[in-house]
Parts: C-alpha cells; sequence; structure tokens
C-alpha cells in the first residue's frame, strides 16, 4: 500500500510520516518488529483527518500511546500505527488539567505538583501516556483515572470527534469504554483539589521509592503483565506455583516481583508469549484461577 493521503494528511499540517518503522523502541518490553506506516498527528484536526482517511479506506489501524503496556510481535504488524506522541500538551486552570492524549502521566503529576493540585499522585512513575491510562483506567496505590478525569474527546469509528463525560466511560478496574474498540483518545480533561506542595511531592516520592524498591524496574518489562484476580495477587499466586524466577528464553518472571514478566536480555516475542501461556496453565493448575493478562499483544 502506498499511503498517498495519508502522506498529504501528514504534509499539509507538517506531521511526522514515516515508512517501516521498527516497534521494539517505541514499547517498554523492547521487543517488536516494523510497522508499515507510522504517523504522528499534531493537533486534532489532523488526527480527526488521518483516520477518517484510515476508515474511508477500510484500513486498520492501531493507536500507540508510550508502549508501555504492550507486547508486539517480532514479525511486525501489517497494520499502520497512529502515535500519539505529538499531541502532548497540557495546561493547568484552577483546579482543572486539561492535556493531550500523548501527554505523559509523569508529566502531568509534576504539573499538578507545580500548581498544588492534590489527586494524582497516585500515577507518578507509571510509564504511560493520558491516553493509555485512560483506555485501561490505569491505577495504583489505591488511585486510578476514574477517581480524577471529568471527560475527554475522541475519534470514533466514522472519523467524528466526540466529547464523553467520564460517567459514560464504564470506568473500572483496568478497563473503560474505550478497551478492545479501536477508538483515538485526544483529549482528556482532569480534576483535581487544591493542597500544599510539599505534601503532594511526599506522597509522589514516597510512590515513586516504593516502585523502586518492589519492581525490577531494571529491566524492560510491561509492568504488572497480568490483572489482579478478585481478591488475591496475580503475583503471589505465581510465586505459589513455584514459578519466581521461572524463565522462556530471555524472558523471565521477576524474581523481584513475581507479577512482572521482564525482558532479561533479548527475549522475543515468542518467549514472552509463551512464558504468558505457561505461567497462566500453572497457576490454573495450582489455584484454580485463570489468570487474565494485562498486557495487550500486537500480533498479525
Ligand atoms: C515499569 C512499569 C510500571 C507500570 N506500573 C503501572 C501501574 O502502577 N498501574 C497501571 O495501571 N499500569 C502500570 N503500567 C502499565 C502501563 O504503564 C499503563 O497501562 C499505561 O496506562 C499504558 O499507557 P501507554 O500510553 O503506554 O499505552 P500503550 O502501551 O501505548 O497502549 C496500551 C493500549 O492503550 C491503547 N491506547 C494508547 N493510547 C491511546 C489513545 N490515545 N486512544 C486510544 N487507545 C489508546 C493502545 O492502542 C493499546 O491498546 C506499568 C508499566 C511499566 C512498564
Amino acid at each position: 500500500m502506498e499511503y498517498r493521503e495519508i502522506k498529504e494528511i501528514c504534509e499539509k499540517y507538517g506531521a511526522e510520516c514515516k515508512e517501516n518503522i521498527p516497534l521494539a523502541p517505541f514499547t517498554s518490553f523492547k521487543i517488536g518488529g516494523c510497522c508499515p506506516i507510522m504517523v504522528s498527528p499534531n493537533s486534532v484536526d489532523c488526527l480527526k483527518e488521518l483516520a477518517a482517511e484510515f476508515w474511508a479506506e477500510n484500513t486498520e489501524f492501531r493507536v500507540l500511546g508510550k508502549g508501555s503496556n504492550l507486547l508486539v510481535s517480532d514479525k511486525g504488524i501489517s497494520s499502520p500505527v497512529i502515535s500519539l506522541a505529538a499531541m502532548n500538551k497540557a495546561a493547568a486552570d484552577g483546579e482543572r488539567i486539561s492535556c493531550g492524549a500523548g501527554a505523559s502521566l509523569t508529566g502531568l503529576c509534576l504539573l499538578a505538583e507545580e500548581n498544588g493540585l492534590s489527586g494524582l499522585e497516585f500515577a507518578y512513575g507509571i510509564p504511560g501516556s493520558a491516553g493509555g491510562a485512560v483506555y485501561m483506567n490505569a491505577g495504583a496505590y489505591g488511585g486510578e483515572i476514574k477517581d480524577v478525569i471529568t471527560g475527554c474527546t475522541y475519534v470514533n469509528a466514522e472519523g467524528r470527534l466526540i466529547t464523553i463525560a467520564a460517567a459514560d466511560m464504564e470506568l473500572s478496574y483496568r478497563h473503560s469504554f474505550f478497551s478492545g474498540k479501536n477508538y483515538i483518545i485526544a483529549k482528556i480533561g482532569l480534576l483535581l483539589k487544591k493542597g500544599a506542595r510539599n505534601a503532594i511531592k511526599k506522597k509522589m516520592e514516597e510512590h515513586m521509592s516504593a516502585r523502586k524498591e518492589k519492581q525490577p524496574l531494571e529491566y524492560p518489562s510491561a509492568g504488572s503483565t497480568f490483572k489482579r484476580p478478585q481478591g488475591d495477587f496475580a503475583g503471589r499466586l505465581i510465586e505459589n506455583a513455584g514459578l519466581k524466577g521461572f524463565s522462556v528464553g530471555g524472558a523471565q518472571v521477576s524474581e523481584k516481583h513475581c507479577g512482572f514478566v521482564i525482558n532479561k536480555g533479548g527475549a522475543t516475542f515468542n518467549d514472552v508469549k509463551n512464558l504468558i501461556t505457561a505461567v497462566r496453565e500453572k497457576v490454573a493448575e495450582n489455584s484454580g484461577i485463570l489468570l487474565e493478562t494485562e498486557v495487550e499483544i500486537w500480533e498479525q
């Protein structure tokens, strides 16, 4: 496919458009082959026009945030990728923060802290984008996106721009209205509360220290590989099944935190996928609980 119209739209807006892009550097797992084309819209209008063109051509695409919850095939993918990286502006106004979907969560936490706004401390250290966080209602340390989001604007399957209120976003544990759909979240609104800057900063630093102490941040991973089963923890079930340090090729169940599958060095897509399958089987045998993956898999 030549993507002539797509390139013309990117040229019109001065947006980046590159062909045959290896995806590994765009993922926190550092695994993944090429996509045929990656476009990085730099405005809502550009995004809308690109999406409308893909839909008009019946071309399926993938949406990329910061790639921190993704496992991508080494063979690459046949779909074009829309990266939200260039839509990363954020601004605070009173108790509100508005941002593009590509804004980093950590950057938003720092912006909130600078403006004496509390409520987003839980997200400090989650290496995702605002859009990716909304897509799966990211959360940590007792907080989740659901607690602070007022609504967002997204591009739907017809390439139309829609605004949706938080109450209609079906936000629940690692799930939203967007999960499993190919809509593109473009802009997000958050509502926080005034707070003391030093208290906000302290909480953020405590969360970061806890992450450094408990999580294998020294290795590439996609964070928690599995969702938390009701009333239990994936890491505990995995450890109880005797899988601490269990490895397939370069992929390993972290010895520091069994809920993380890490890329110990040179892990392939199949190493990680086979490890995930083996862990699910062994945990099911041992506990009767079938773990559900939290990591999104791009394969085809
Ligand atoms: C070390 C580490 C620690 C982590 N800790 C946590 C944690 O504490 N809590 C937690 O919840 N998660 C955690 N994660 C996982 C990850 O950071 C979150 O899931 C994050 O929300 C993913 O955002 P992203 O931008 O990286 O999404 P990506 O990985 O780029 O994409 C994930 C999914 O979201 C979709 N998506 C992304 N952006 C958009 C958009 N704008 N519109 C529509 N769909 C979109 C993608 O198509 C894909 O299906 C961790 C990951 C790592 C590596």
